[in-house]
């Protein structure tokens, strides 16, 4: 029988464990499982995210665990980007109201600066950059969902700005949205596509039971 294969994922929120093994087995990678840091380190691990970018943040959550464990890694890092606000809040995103703003607060500051401004001005797109680092070198998957920042707060699911985004060919906020019709079309959704595609391909694991 094959060895499973293991990935370690920086993160600690378990519900993007959960979503990247959902798509991998959607894509029949079966063998492959995905640990966090905890797991595989007994601790935690909190690395700074001092990038300018969201590459850059990718990058240096990944290297930090790369070089702590020396094993497969991967890390996210998501940001809004209003072309109104000259694509911020961008790699802002978790802290643009401020250091220990909450999701509600930076939902609040992005509505006030978008108040009055006309509907055909008000585009935006969710952007995930993924970095896997194996055998030392890095490779980088980006998922995009592009849409419009709605005028007030719509629906109660979802996290971060879900409420205030409606993405295109959509009637529904991604808070309306059940979590499950919101992962077939999100960036991140795409961009863990992109990292399972290229997975199946490098491991020839893609039909293994
Ligand atoms: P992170 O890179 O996943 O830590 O996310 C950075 C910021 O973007 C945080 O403020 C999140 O709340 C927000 N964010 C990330 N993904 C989503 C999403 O799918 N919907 C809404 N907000 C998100």
């Amino acid at each position: 029988m094959d060895n499973l294969v293991e990935i370690i994922l920086a993160t600690n929120n378990e519900n993007k464990r959960i979503e990247i093994l959902d798509i991998f087995k959607d894509n029949n990678l079966n063998r492959l499982n995905v640990l966090i840091p905890e797991e595989v380190l007994g601790v935690k691990i909190d690395t700074k995210e001092t990038g300018d970018t969201l590459e850059q943040n990718a990058y240096l959550k990944a290297k930090n665990l790369f070089e702590l464990t020396k094993k497969t890694v991967i890390s996210d890092d998501t940001g809004l980007e209003i072309e109104y606000l000259s694509n911020f809040p961008g790699v802002h995103s978790a802290r643009f109201a401020g250091e220990n703003a909450s999701d509600e607060e930076n939902r609040k500051k992005v509505l006030d600066l978008m108040r009055g401004v006309p509907e055909n001005m008000r585009k935006a797109k969710f952007r995930t950059i993924i970095c896997l680092i194996h055998n030392g070198i890095e490779h980088y998957f980006e998922g995009i969902c592009t849409g419009k920042i709605l005028e007030k707060e719509k629906g109660l699911h979802g996290f971060g700005y879900d409420p205030i985004f409606l993405p295109d060919g959509h009637t529904k906020s991604f808070a309306e949205m059940h979590p499950k019709e919101k992962n077939t079309i999100s960036h991140r959704a795409i961009a863990i596509k992109k990292l399972a595609e290229y997975l199946k391909n490098y491991f020839l694991i893609g039909n293994s039971t």
